[in-house]
């Protein structure tokens, strides 16, 4: 089947590719195969500097990766340069950072000597989303191929001109023949990929169902995998919270990316004693939202990626208004000028009084649709952030300080982030718990996710 690459914001088809035939992807794989057992053998300085030449790459270009990024998936244009700057700087620190690491950790024992040695796996599978075309990749691929493990790419379908760029951006950095290749084709390639004798190791950053999927053909072959999954975020306020300040980061929190951020802030959990208030400031500030074409600077809000993440998320709202939640703002397909698009635009939606059974509730929304809860306790609080099969990240305002200990113990997530939204940044680990997923990305957890921790013991 052809993979297209489609502007969400317009509808029309940008560009075609064929998917690999058999023969294609047994030559990528083998490839990958070949390249370990050189690339492996270059030092920590080598990959180090054909690192931050693909950092350097990376921030030359950013403007044209944008917009690559912005006409296939529909990001803002200013987000997308932003991305691709987020991109260079995690090539930079695992450049700089990889050695450290990963250098030989001494251990007193009754040997005469003990000590744990880091080493690559071999041949990586990374099945990516689109929602961050650039950035998922990069925070996978900095760290695999500092250590001398090599990648395959099998990106989103719908974000083919992506992947092509990256392998292209590791090719001119100077990494050698297939030490990254990106494989142009759909999920069904997964499968007969994880159970090749050749490929290590896989991580997948996508639905819970798609997770799944991998993590049960990867059981199978004993094959190891960090999942990075879905998530339906809390976003608490109190009452000794800086107000204006929560105020305005929900907006942000929620909308950004156009909604689709497995972190981003879904559920917002509000105090009582500030609920009414933050309820109208905050629908007005939804209200505010600029909609329209990412490719224009001043747009905060574009499209979503595909009309099946438009049509999935209508059904949402839908189903939770039909169970008796209320549209406090949006709710619809958006119109301009009132005429529906031919891009797929969904209006920035409020939504109150939600019932336990409905999505809203449940499930993750994945579009900038807000749920807003009322809570009349900081127990209430905890227990309505907990209560979903999720554990990505969470953000609690407060500026008391036993509220703040409460939160850091027993939120049940990846992440708290106090007076702050969730974001990643290389320093810090990233992931989730419950069925957000397992493992790590990022700082020295996500570097050694794929590698043998042997033990050496010496007499
Ligand atoms: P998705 O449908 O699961 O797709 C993600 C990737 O998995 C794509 O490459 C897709 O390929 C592939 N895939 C889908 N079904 C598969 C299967 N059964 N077996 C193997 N591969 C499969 O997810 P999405 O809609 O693109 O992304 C949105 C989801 O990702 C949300 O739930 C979001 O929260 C989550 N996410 C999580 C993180 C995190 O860091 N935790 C970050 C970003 C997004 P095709 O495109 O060819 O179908």
């Amino acid at each position: 089947m052809p993979i297209s690459s489609i502007n969400p914001a317009t509808g029309e088809v940008l560009q075609t590719f064929d998917s690999l035939n058999e023969h294609q992807l047994e030559e990528k794989i083998a490839r990958a195969a070949e390249a370990f057992h050189e690339h492996r053998r270059t030092s920590f300085a080598e990959r180090a500097e054909r690192m931050m030449r693909a950092a350097e790459i990376l921030e030359s270009e950013k403007k044209s990766f944008a917009r690559t990024m912005t006409l296939e998936m529909g990001k803002p244009i200013n987000a997308a340069v932003q991305e691709a700057e987020k991109c260079a700087w995690v090539c930079r620190y695992y450049a700089e950072n990889a050695e450290r690491h990963l250098g030989d950790e001494i251990v007193e024992t009754n040997a005469t000597k003990s000590f744990v040695r880091y080493q690559p796996l071999g041949v990586v599978l990374a099945v990516m989303p689109w929602n961050f075309p650039f950035w998922h990749v990069f925070r996978f691929a900095a760290p695999a191929l500092m250590v001398g493990n090599v990648g395959l790419l099998k990106h989103a379908s719908n974000v083919p001109q992506c992947a092509l760029a990256i392998e292209d951006i590791f090719h001119r950095a100077g990494f050698m023949e297939g030490a990254f290749q990106t494989l142009l084709a759909g999920s069904d390639v997964v499968e007969k990929i994880l159970e090749d004798p050749r490929v290590a190791a896989a991580t997948l950053t996508g639905s819970e169902p798609a997770g799944r999927s991998v993590a049960s053909i990867a059981g199978k072959q004993i094959k190891k995998t960090v999942l990075e999954l879905g998530g339906s975020d809390p976003f608490i306020v109190m009452p000794s919270a800086n107000f204006e300040e929560a105020v305005s980061t929900a907006v942000k929190a929620r909308t950004i990316n156009n909604g689709q951020s497995c972190i981003a802030a879904k559920r917002f959990i509000i105090h009582d004693g500030i609920y009414d208030r933050f309820e109208k400031e905050f629908v007005d500030a939804m209200k505010r939202l600029r909609v329209g074409n990412p490719i224009e600077e001043s747009t905060d809000v574009g499209p979503l990626a595909t009309e099946r993440i438009l049509k999935d998320l209508e059904d949402q709202v839908k189903v939770s208004v039909a169970a008796g939640a209320k549209i406090l703002t949006g709710g619809q397909r958006m119109k301009f000028d009132g005429e529906l698009s031919r891009g797929h635009f969904y209006e920035p939606t409020v939504l109150a009084d939600i019932p336990k059974d409905s999505p809203a509730f449940r499930d993750e929304l994945f579009g900038p649709v807000a749920s807003l809860f009322r809570v009349s306790s900081l127990d209430e609080a905890i227990e309505l952030a907990n209560v979903t099969t999720f554990g990505l990240g969470s953000a609690a305002w407060t500026n008391d300080e036993s509220e703040r200990d409460r939160f850091i113990n027993e939120l049940e997530a990846g992440s708290v982030f106090i007076n702050g939204m969730v974001a990643s940044d290389p320093r810090l680990p990233f992931g989730g718990v419950k069925h957000s997923g397992y493992g790590r990305e990022l700082a020295e957890f996500g570097i050694r996710e794929f590698m043998n921790i042997k033990t050496v013991w010496m007499k």
